[in-house]
């Protein structure tokens, strides 16, 4: 048998076997679509509207699958990449729902693993993959946003702590989150050499998180105010002014997730396709207008070819191949096209597009809805378009200034 074709057989035993703890262990109300208010963001003070969402995360957090690429030792699941890919697919294939959702898992995991010491490992990154600690992010600033160096919130040298003074704008959750990575200035010699990266509890005296109403009707975001806290040193990750690094990074991260988010299973608005002919089906099977058919049809093409190339790029990725500004590249993609997704899914709703709440819409009508507003943050979130194509053109097509 050659190598190729044991790991092949390797990764099918793995495939069985996961589709077996699968079918056991996942409750049957979490493989229906996911309503927005069921999503699991774990914390010390977590909702849960449905409670088999709880069994569901401790099952999948036992085995280290809320995390299935971290190594064990960390809480996660020792998986390498194929086999990720495998449980992600089996998964889908069951209509699993994932068990959980955060900021620490897909932003500051990753960057924790690289640069954090071994006690920060071992502190904080258990607690996230059981979904014990939810974190929000600290970036942006009052005219620090798409120039984010600008960054003025200050943390000062007190000896064994810092004390921190400043405020924080558009902070996702923050007013739910216990937990805050936050880039803070500790020297004012230079502009993108003086941040630093630090880690604080949300709850400490001298921290205060106001949420501030969207479009949609929910309150994502806060703006979030420190005033004379106090930070231990040993939660300062990497280097002191060597905090940009690790910033960009985290953003890469960032913006890697925010690209996949069109492209979620289950949620609580289903593909385009479906969407269109539950309401459209001309009667043979196909949607009867023939440019919303043809402008749907564009779409789940456009799709399924991104899909191929996320997957291109993971395994170029895998062999050290890819390049740099790929997250730039597909988060502006992804997102641009989530936006284009729910402008159709709206013309194609008609009517029973414009529902906000209650009779005679349907539940999918409302989330229809309410998500095409919610989509337009995307190509702001994590850095806008604009900033995401002078990226391109600098780090990929390497365009002068
Ligand atoms: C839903 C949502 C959630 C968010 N969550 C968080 C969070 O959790 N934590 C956090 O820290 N931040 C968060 N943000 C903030 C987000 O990162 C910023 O809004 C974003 O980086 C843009 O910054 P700004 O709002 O200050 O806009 P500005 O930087 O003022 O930009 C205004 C406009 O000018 C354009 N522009 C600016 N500079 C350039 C340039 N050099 N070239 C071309 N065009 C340019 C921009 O593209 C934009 O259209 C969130 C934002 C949204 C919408």
């Amino acid at each position: 048998m050659t190598p190729n074709e044991n790991a092949m057989d390797r990764l099918e035993s793995f495939r069985l076997e996961t589709r077996g703890w699968l079918e056991a262990n996942c409750p049957p109300a979490m493989r229906t679509p996911m309503p927005e208010d069921e999503r699991c963001w774990g914390g010390r003070r977590p909702v849960y509207r449905n409670p088999d969402t709880r069994v569901w995360l401790d099952r999948m957090a036992a085995k280290g699958w809320t995390v299935p690429t971290w190594p064990r030792e960390y809480g996660g699941g020792g998986l390498d990449r194929d086999e990720a890919a495998m449980l992600q697919a089996e998964m889908d294939a069951l209509g699993c729902r994932q068990p959980l959702f955060g900021f620490g898992i897909s932003m500051l995991g990753p960057v924790l693993l690289k640069y954090g010491t071994e006690d920060q490992k071992r502190r904080f990154l258990p607690p996230i993959a059981r979904g014990e600690i939810r974190w929000c992010q600290g970036y942006s600033e009052p005219g620090a946003g798409s120039d984010l160096a600008n960054l003025r919130t200050r943390a000062d040298d007190q000896g064994d702590h810092y004390l921190v003074n400043g405020q924080k704008i558009w902070t996702s959750y923050a007013h739910l989150s216990d937990w805050i990575f936050c880039l803070v200035r500790t020297s004012n010699e230079s502009k993108h050499g003086g941040i630093s990266f630090l880690l604080f509890d949300m709850e400490s005296p001298g921290v205060e998180a106001r949420p501030i109403m969207l479009i949609s009707g929910a309150s994502v975001f806060c703006e979030t105010f420190f005033t004379d806290l106090r930070v231990p040193k040993d939660q300062l990750v990497g280097d002191v002014n060597g905090g940009w690094t690790i910033a960009k990074e985290l953003l890469q991260h960032e913006r890697g997730m925010i690209s996949r988010i069109g492209r979620a299973v289950g949620g609580a608005v289903p593909p385009v396709e479906k969407f269109a002919l539950a309401r459209l089906d001309d009667g043979s099977g196909r949607i009867g207008d023939p440019v919303l058919r043809d402008a749907v049809a564009r779409h789940a093409m456009n799709d399924h070819a991104f899909a191929l190339t996320l997957q291109r790029a993971g395994e170029e990725h895998a062999a050290g191949t890819a390049n740099g500004g790929l997250s730039s590249m597909f988060k502006y993609y992804g997102t641009e096209q989530n936006k284009r997704k729910f402008e159709l899914i709206l013309k194609c709703a008609g009517l029973s597009g414009l529902g906000w709440e209650g009779a005679p819409f349907s539940a999918e009508e409302l989330a229809a809805c309410r998500t095409w507003l919610r989509s337009k943050g995307n190509s702001i979130e994590g850095g806008t378009s604009e900033i995401q194509l002078n990226v391109i053109a600098k780090r990929v097509l390497g365009l002068p200034d």
